[in-house]
């Protein structure tokens, strides 16, 4: 059975992001029925047991048809949100270093174009999706709760959540806010360590 994986910081600890309230809301209530569903679509298939969710997603045209909608919907979201936790940190914010910059200036032109990029892809996604930054540098958005790796692509080194669920409660439609006040709590530390391992160093 799938869980719903723990923050190792508080819901009250983002404030300049976004609010207690809100926190626990995405986390415990929208992240655990994705996690609650996914798992029913699991019971209805128990061919599908003891596979990891990356394996059933990137897997997902493989899968029984019956359990494909489910699984792309509710293990796509299990799998976004989980990421979406580690994207963030108290600590967060700054710049990215090392091999993580140079792949952004290499991409971008610099830190600030891959901001500015980001920024204006996350304003431009019509109703509810997602923001990736790719190992390979590229800025993709995906529609609800699609995710890369259900595309063929390699595993995303950070994301941001621009469902309305994310930020309403806190900015109401204003999502601009949202994405700017994201940038200061980015957990640059945790999307290195992604893009080392992609790297196999
Ligand atoms: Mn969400």
């Amino acid at each position: 059975m799938f869980e719903l994986p723990s923050l190792t910081y508080g819901y009250d600890s983002l404030k300049g992001f976004v609010g207690a309230e809100l926190m626990g809301f995405h986390h415990d209530k929208h992240h655990q029925t994705y996690v609650d569903k996914l798992n029913a679509v699991i019971e209805l298939n128990p061919e599908l047991k003891n596979r990891s969710v990356e394996d059933l997603l990137a897997h997902i045209n493989e899968l029984p048809e019956s359990a494909q909608t489910g699984i792309s919907n509710h293990g796509g979201g299990h799998y976004n949100h989980s990421l979406f936790w580690q994207s963030i940190s108290p600590n967060g914010g700054g710049q990215p270093t090392g091999d993580l910059l140079n792949l952004i200036i290499n991409k971008h032109g610099s830190y600030q174009n891959f901001v500015d990029e980001f920024t204006s892809k996350a304003l431009a996604v019509f109703g509810s999706g997602w923001v990736w930054l790719q190992p390979n540098g590229d800025i993709i958005t995906t529609a609800n709760q699609d995710t890369p790796i259900a595309q063929g692509l390699d595993a995303p080194l950070l994301c941001l959540d621009v469902w309305e669920h994310a930020y309403y409660l806190d900015y109401k439609n204003k999502r601009d806010d949202y994405v700017r006040a994201w940038w200061n709590v980015v957990d640059w530390e945790n999307a290195a360590n992604r893009y080392q391992a992609f790297l196999g160093k």
